[in-house]
């Protein structure tokens, strides 16, 4: 008679990229996976998302490539506006982001979101409509209670529940010692396409201020997005829509352009994806049978673009690292193959990012001509952190090596 393992029961906290991305590859590898989300279905808003370099190996090794190539947007043109409306220049997008036509995909977040869960709903229990309330870790494994009631015990529990994790919060302690501020806060929701734009984005400008519309098609309706300077993080906003909006109402109060109509659309919108843009910087991603990944463990901020690359490939790498190893050994062969990765990605911002969105006169001005020399280079360079790691092969161990980098499997690309 032959005896084969238990599979190993785990619990994902999250249903957004990251946690349906690791739940799809920990369900391959032969563990038994729940995932419970706090949101009553999928969430679908939100600006459409990049899926770069390293990142889209992992939705082609999904089989979910040719898909997302169908819902790819080819963003066509990038116009910057001046306060008063008028054009400061317009580019083609790669020219600002470092993407790489015909490779690099820009798709709506809930086309992303669908397709991860439909290629995993089938084999995995999702829980909707319900958290974690307590997590105690022993030895044999993690007790869970769940705010919908009930406990059950896992081999190992995974924090896929963004940058204001509370499966973080649960297990090291409280946000502020992780999160690093970038000094703005932003804004995205739909609105009606009174403009009639297709495939582009008109972005507007003042010291501070920044209203962007972004048409992903000719469809009805366009992203609007609001960007703004704040010296100190907003947190009587976060987790309150009417405190948000009278915020950005203030902010916005006497901009010109569209922001009227924009903030309209704002008052009346029910789907605002609100946020700080931050970093999610932690020394250690887990701790005992509890391991973090996605915005909960390392958030770039949208400045990067990179926040659901990071997510897919720490998902990845997480579930190769555990493929043949306990919770330890395995936790530390994630930590240590994708740190590199991720750190490079991170320090993308101040690389360009940020400077998009100046606070000052001058140095509005100052971006401002260096756009209008964009539009002169013919070829956008891409930027080498989107690649910086080569997956494991589904047959290779995450090797872990002394020293730095890591090696052959899971390898760091300089
Ligand atoms: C609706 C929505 C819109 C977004 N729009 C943008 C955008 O416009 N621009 C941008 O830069 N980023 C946006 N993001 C964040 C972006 O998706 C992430 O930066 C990136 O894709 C990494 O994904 P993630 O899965 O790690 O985290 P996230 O996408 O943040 O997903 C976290 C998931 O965990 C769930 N969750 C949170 N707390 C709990 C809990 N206690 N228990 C169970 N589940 C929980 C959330 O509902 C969410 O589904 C958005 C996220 C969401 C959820």
């Amino acid at each position: 008679m032959t005896r084969t393992a238990p599979r190993r029961k785990v619990l994902i906290s999250g249903a957004s990229i990251a946690g349906p991305a690791l739940a799809y590859w920990l369900n391959r590898h032969g563990h038994e996976v729940t995932v419970v989300e706090k949101a009553g279905a999928l969430r679908s808003g939100g600006y459409p998302i990049d899926v770069r370099g390293t990142a889209l190996d992992v939705v082609d090794r999904m089989g979910l490539l040719p898909r997302l190539r169908d819902a790819h947007i080819d963003l066509r043109r990038l116009t910057f506006l001046n306060g008063d409306g008028s054009e400061v220049t317009s580019l083609h997008p790669h020219a600002v982001t470092g993407g790489i036509e015909g490779r690099d995909l820009e798709i709506r977040r809930g086309d992303l979101t669908d397709a991860l869960y439909e290629a995993v709903r089938d084999d995995v229990e999702f829980l909707f409509n319900d958290s974690v309330a307590t997590l105690d870790q022993s030895a044999h494994g993690v007790d869970v209670t769940f705010r919908g009631g009930g406990s059950r015990t896992f081999d190992m529990v995974f924090g896929a529940d963004g940058m204001h994790s509370a499966t973080r919060k649960a297990i090291f302690g409280p946000e502020e010692q992780f999160h690093h501020y970038l000094g703005y806060c932003f804004a995205v929701f739909p609105m009606r396409n009174t403009l009639g734009l297709s495939h582009e984005t008109v972005m507007w400008n003042t010291p501070g201020r920044a209203a962007a519309l972004y048409a992903t098609g000719d469809t009805d309706e366009v992203h609007a997005f609001l960007n703004f300077a704040q010296p100190e993080p907003p947190f009587d906003a976060f987790g309150d829509p009417q405190t948000q909006r009278e915020l950005i109402a203030k902010v916005f109060a006497d901009a010109g352009w569209q922001v009227p109509a924009i903030l309209t659309a704002l008052h009346d919108a029910d789907d605002v994806f609100f946020d700080a843009v931050g970093q999610i910087r932690m020394p250690r991603w887990t701790s005992g049978r509890v391991a973090l990944l996605g915005d909960a463990a390392y958030a770039p901020s949208f400045l990067t673009g990179q926040g659901t690359s990071l997510a897919l490939v720490g998902a990845y790498m997480l579930a190769a690292s555990l493929a043949d190893r306990d919770h330890a050994g395995g936790f530390a062969a994630y930590e240590h193959t994708t740190r590199d990765f991720v750190t490079r990605n991170q320090n993308l911002v101040g690389k360009g990012g940020a400077t998009l969105f100046p606070t000052t006169a001058e140095a509005l001005a100052q971006r401002n001509a260096r756009l209008r020399g964009l539009s002169t280079l013919p070829v956008p360079e891409p930027r080498p952190a989107h690649s910086s790691l080569t997956l494991p092969g589904p047959g290779d161990r995450v090797t872990r090596r002394s020293g730095s980098r890591p090696s052959h499997n899971g390898s760091c690309r300089s």
